[in-house]
């Protein structure tokens, strides 16, 4: 699992096939229309559907609850995501915040105080600012009510401002809303000072978008000390933390560093990746959070996933002859 990079390497090592597939499958994640045909049709859908199903709980919120139970009675925390992003139709965004406010509903019966996670595009981001900004206060409204915790995603670095601004209206207001930092911008250095100042769980990534290279680091070694440093400023912050990386060297240094004993740490993973390591610093006692998701937008996640680790490419052949059949929390 670490051939690809260690720090001191000072990169990814990917052969040129594999940099072929990561650079095509990152602009296959940002092709709305080859989005549209995939969703469309009555044959790729059900086909990468056998494949989406490692990384995406179900199709239908009916079916993401139970998983979050499972996990839940296993003594990991969950975060919920409804997937989806860049809607532009009003109609839809509108759907798309009722669809959030039930999953509170259904999480707040069944008294799970767990996270939802969603893209402020998917909630009307992508039509204006305000309409965001108005349906966030309802979904953080009600989260509040059930003391669930939101977080927002980070998107394109083209939309990092208007995230941020709307982030920080909100959370001067509501506590229980966070949100995600890509490490790999540049700009986040400066951001992650003002960011402090909010009482919001700070939740860091490295970054999935392909950048353009003023604006963001590719994966390095640099990416990961600047991980590095981000998570000790918050952690001698005292400020809550979500540290979402699958990467066992830098967990390891953080291991070592004794950052999972604070109360304020812990650690978050994607559903379907590296399960193994995740159960394993459970069992060590430290705060692990599974990241769930559900829903038929999953097209723009699929292509993050396998476009991580091309690895991942393997699976999503023999999972299309033979189809993926674990119970959801099958190895963790
Ligand atoms: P990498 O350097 O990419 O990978 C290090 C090692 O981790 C790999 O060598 C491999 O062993 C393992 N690994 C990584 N990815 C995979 C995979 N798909 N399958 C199998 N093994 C893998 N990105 C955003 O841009 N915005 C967000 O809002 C956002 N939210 C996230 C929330 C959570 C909880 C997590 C865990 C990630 C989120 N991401 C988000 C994705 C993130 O930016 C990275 O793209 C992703 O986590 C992979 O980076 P990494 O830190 O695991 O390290």
């Amino acid at each position: 699992m670490l051939k690809y990079w260690k720090i001191g390497e000072g990169g990814i090592r990917m052969n040129k096939a594999e940099q072929l597939v990561v650079q095509a499958l990152k602009s296959a994640a940002r092709d709305e229309r080859m989005k549209h045909t995939v969703q469309q049709s009555t044959e790729l859908y059900p086909l990468l559907w056998k494949v989406a199903k490692r990384y995406v709980t179900g199709e239908e919120r009916e079916a993401a609850i139970p998983s979050a139970r499972e996990f839940i009675a296993k003594d990991y925390q969950i975060s919920l995501e409804f997937i989806g992003e860049n809607t532009t139709d009003l109609v839809e965004c509108q759907k798309a915040k009722d669809e959030y406010l039930q999953l509170i509903e259904s999480m707040g019966a069944s008294s799970m105080k767990q996270t939802v996670s969603f893209d402020l595009s998917h909630i009307g981001l992508s039509i204006n600012a305000k309409l965001a900004y108005k349906h966030l206060v309802e979904l953080a409204q009600k989260a509040n009510q059930y003391e669930i915790t939101l977080m927002i995603s980070m998107e394109e670095s083209s939309k990092t401002s208007d995230i941020l601004d709307i982030y920080k209206k909100i959370a001067s207001r509501y506590s229980n809303v966070g949100i995600t930092l890509q490490v790999h911008l540049y700009r986040t250095e400066v951001d992650i000072q003002q960011l402090i100042q909010y009482p919001g769980k700070i939740r860091l990534v490295k970054g999935a978008f392909q950048e353009p290279t003023d604006v963001a680091l590719k994966r390095s070694e640099e990416l990961n000390k600047r991980y590095l440093y981000y998570v000790e400023q918050l952690v001698n912050a005292n400020h809550p933390i979500s540290i979402a990386t699958h990467d066992e060297v830098l967990i390891q240094e953080m291991e070592q560093r004794r950052y999972f004993n604070q109360p304020n740490v812990e650690i978050e993973m994607l559903y379907g990746v590296r399960s193994d390591l995740l159960h394993q610093l459970k069992a060590k006692g430290y705060r692990c959070k599974v990241y769930l998701t559900y829903g038929r937008e999953w097209y723009l996640y699929l292509c993050h996933r396998l476009a991580e680790y091309p690895e991942n490419l393997f699976l999503a052949v023999a999972d299309i002859i033979n189809p993926f059949m674990l119970t959801k929390s099958e190895g963790y």
